[in-house]
Order: C-alpha cells, then structure tokens, then sequence
C-alpha cells in the first residue's frame, strides 16, 4: 500500500493535537495531517521520540506550523500547559487526536500487578479524560471543532491476559459517547477508532510477549485470524482520522468506528 496524499488539502490550515504523537498511530496521523496541510502540536513524553517525530512531519508541511509539547498526558497539570500551548502558538484547536495509550503487560486478571493496573488506568482513561476536559471548553467557545479518541478493539470485547486495558478502552467508548451527548449542540463533532493489530511498536512489543522465542511466528498466527490475513498498517489508520477530523464528518457522531480488516464481524 502506498500513501497517495499529494494531492489531498482536506485538512489545509486546520490546526490539530495529536497526543502520543512519538511514534505509531500518532506519528502516522501526523504525517497525514500534515501532508493535507494541517498544522500540528505534537505531544509526547518521549523527548527523543518527539525530535525524531517534529521533523518527519515539518517535512511535509514545511510552510505550516508544527510544534512539539514534551507532556506526559496522566498528569492534569501537563495536559493543561499543553492545551494552552496549542491556542498561544496555533490559535485555535479544530482538531483533537485523543491518542495517547500504552498496553500495560500481559498477566492473567488474578496475577496482574496492580500499579501497572493503576498506571495504564491513569494514561488510557484519565489521559483521555483530562483532554477532553481542557480542549472541550475552547471548542464550545469556538462554536466548533472535531475529536477523535482512540479505543480498541479491546473497547468493544475481551482480550485475553489485558484486563486493564479492555477496561480503560471500555471507558473511552463509554466517554466518546457521553462527549457527543452532551457537546453535539456546540458544533462538536467526536467519535473513537476502535483499531485491530496495526503494525506499530506497541504491537510489536505485544508479539515478544506472547512468544519471546519468536515474535514473527506470534504474527503470523494472529494475522491468520483476520479476514484480510494481514495486519493494519499506521497509514490506513491516519486515512480514517483525517476524514473524522475533518470537515467533511458532520453527522457521524459519537461512534465507535472499528478499523480491523472486518475481524470484529467474527466475534
Ligand atoms: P506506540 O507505543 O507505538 O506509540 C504510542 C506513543 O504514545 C509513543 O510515542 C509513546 O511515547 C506515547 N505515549 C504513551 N504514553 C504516553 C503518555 N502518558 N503521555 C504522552 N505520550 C505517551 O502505540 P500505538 O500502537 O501507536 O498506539 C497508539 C494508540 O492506539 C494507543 O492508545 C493504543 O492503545 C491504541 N491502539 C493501538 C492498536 C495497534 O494495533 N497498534 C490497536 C488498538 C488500539
């Protein structure tokens, strides 16, 4: 697959967050967005990851404006500095890419080490969380503005070995949800991904937990299960969020869109 975008502006001088923007999904998208001529606040707690990221994306909107926030999105104060930092520097905010999340490690439910528990609630459910909560209000001041937060395929049934992290994605879809309630009648527009294994770090760190011996061989037999027999890719992705920040989704709200090659129609 390759990435056709030259041509695209749907995303032209919109001014877009992207959290955990280091690498991955986040990476991807800002990419995307950029390439579409978005401007982008790129936040990350991994400093060197960020670097590596900020230039990757000015590369492809050099005229725009990228911007690098080194926050970790669990703690309240550093999400607050980096929303501010986004309307001093960008202006306004009409895009939201709620993305930030880790795994956690994989432990039977009984054996699971509680402040690994506590840590992944802490990023994926109050990280989400504590977004919304300073991006939402200069949304409504705007009159405007469009949020994509990012799920699961954990946030719509089990997976095996990762309670915490079926639980923190339940509450994201359970939030999305209660944000397209209650802030439709401001012109904001909010759904989540729900994606299945796409080919990022995360995932590859999950294959060495399932078989350390030989990750590829974990790849294979998970690939095997999906209608398409392969894995998603960061770009496919990044395709999808850019229509749901942009313009063009208007009526789509409050959704929890899966992104899995088909593979949730067989649960
Ligand atoms: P990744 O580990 O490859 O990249 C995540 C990025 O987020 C990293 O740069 C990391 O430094 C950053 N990050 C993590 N915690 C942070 C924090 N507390 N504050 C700031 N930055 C933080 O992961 P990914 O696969 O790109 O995942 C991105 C999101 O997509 C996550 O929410 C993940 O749960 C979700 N997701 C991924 C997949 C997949 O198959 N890759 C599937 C479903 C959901």
């Amino acid at each position: 697959l390759t990435q056709k975008t030259e041509t695209m502006t749907d995303l032209k001088g919109k001014n877009i967050i992207v959290t955990g923007a280091g690498m991955g999904l986040g990476l991807a998208a800002s990419i995307e967005f950029a390439t579409q001529g978005a401007n982008v606040l790129l936040v990350d707690y991994n400093e060197q990851a960020l670097d590596d990221a900020k230039k990757q994306v000015s590369e492809k909107n050099p005229n725009g404006k990228i911007a690098i926030a080194l926050a970790d999105v669990s703690n309240e104060e550093q999400v607050k500095a980096y929303v501010k930092q986004a309307t001093d520097t960008l202006g306004s905010i009409d895009g939201f890419y709620n993305n930030a999340g880790i795994e956690g490690r994989q432990a039977p439910i009984a054996e699971y080490d509680v402040n690994v528990f506590r840590k992944v609630i802490d990023i994926n459910l109050f990280g989400v969380y504590y977004g919304l909560r300073y991006v939402l209000p200069i949304m409504q001041a705007q009159g405007k503005g469009h949020i994509v937060n990012v799920a699961s395929v954990g946030g719509i049934r089990g997976v095996l070995n990762q309670m915490p992290y079926v639980a923190s994605k339940h509450a994201v879809a359970g939030m999305t949800k209660n944000v397209a309630l209650e802030y439709a009648r401001h012109g904001i527009v909010a759904n989540a991904i729900a994606p299945g294994a796409i080919l990022t770090p995360m995932v590859a760190e999950a294959f060495k937990q399932v078989n350390p011996a030989d990750p590829k061989a974990a790849e294979s037999e998970y690939a095997k299960a999906n209608p398409t027999k392969r894995l998603g890719l960061p770009v496919e992705v990044a395709k999808l969020v850019a229509f749901l920040l942009s313009d063009d989704c208007t009526y789509v709200n409050g959704q929890i869109i899966a992104i899995d090659g088909g593979e949730s129609n067989s649960y």
